[in-house]
């Protein structure tokens, strides 16, 4: 199958190193000469360019930059898209690029792969990125039952595991799971940094250790990811965050009261609540 990946960055370069390795030609796009050098360099692609008209040959194409990029590049590529393409994505948040996405070019089907680093770039991709881990395909009613299994297969071929749902599950799906914890995360880093003792905080900063460091880690990271996670899952992060901080107004209170027992119920719970998720 001939492939085009658009944007040859952590994902973009990963999902080139996987699937090659499977045998598929992989053509990328980027916007950079020098990203599109270190592509060819590394094995990510076979071919790479700066213009988007290197896809007109590809069967699947798979937009790969940052989540605001992705639609503006879909319009871009549709004049050298042959007509039975299949374009797919990789976004974080999947309601607000499906929808217009769709909209633009029936074809598309909204893919979210769950696996990542800390590192952004090309040079930071890697050969079993995807390796065990969830990859989400959220088909609509429009979707050709072909084209899912094409993108199936396609996912199957990095090892992943394959999950369907809508684009509005996912996004609330991933509310609760990826982007609450940012939110929740920074507003952890902040709120220590508000004492107001020099001392104090000079203290703290030297006792924080593991707890701290798995707490504070997702609050702690890309600033513009957490950004695109709020502008563009707005509406499910919203109601994510009422509900926590319902949560919270209500351990405030046990401790006001002293109601250890409750509390001590509540933590048993979250505890036990705890294993389903990982
Ligand atoms: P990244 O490492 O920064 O890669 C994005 C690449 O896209 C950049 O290297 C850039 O390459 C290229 N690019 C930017 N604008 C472009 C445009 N208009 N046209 C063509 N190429 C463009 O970011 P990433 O972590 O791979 O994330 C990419 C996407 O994957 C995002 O939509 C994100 O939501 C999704 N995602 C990320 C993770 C994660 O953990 N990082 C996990 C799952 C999904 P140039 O240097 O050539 O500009």
């Amino acid at each position: 199958m001939i492939i085009g990946i658009v944007g040859l960055g952590l994902i973009g370069g990963s999902l080139g190193l996987d699937w090659r390795a499977q045998g598929h030609q992989v053509l990328g796009v980027s916007r950079q000469t020098s990203t599109c050098q270190r592509a060819i360099e590394r094995g990510a692609v076979d071919q790479a360019s700066q213009d988007l008209g290197l896809l007109a040959s590809a069967d699947v194409i798979v937009l790969c930059p940052p989540i605001a990029q992705i639609f503006p590049v879909l319009q871009a590529l549709t004049p050298h898209l042959s007509p039975q393409a299949l374009v797919t994505d990789v976004g974080s948040v999947k309601t607000a690029i499906v929808l217009p996405c769709q909209d633009h070019w029936p074809r598309f089907i909204g893919g979210h792969p769950m696996a990542g680093t800390a590192e952004q770039g090309i040079e930071a991709a890697e050969r079993g990125l995807f390796v065990g881990a969830p990859y989400v395909l959220t088909p609509t009613e429009q979707t050709l039952a072909a084209d899912l299994d094409t993108l199936i297969n396609l996912v199957n071929d990095l090892q992943a595991q394959v999950h369907i749902c809508s684009p509005e599950a996912h996004d609330q799906a991933v509310a609760w799971i990826s982007h609450l914890p940012v939110m929740v995360s920074a507003s952890l880093i902040a709120t220590c940094g508000q004492e107001a003792d020099p001392q104090i905080l000079a203290l703290a900063q030297t006792l924080a250790s593991s707890g701290f460091r798995d707490t504070s880690r997702v609050g702690g990271g890309n600033p513009e990811l957490g950004l695109m996670m709020a502008q563009f899952n707005r509406t499910a992060l919203l109601q994510s965050l009422t509900v926590y901080r319902q949560a919270l107004d209500q351990v405030v209170q046990w401790l006001q009261q002293e109601d250890w027992a409750v509390l001590y119920q509540y933590l048993q719970r979250t505890q036990a609540e705890r294993p389903p998720f990982l």
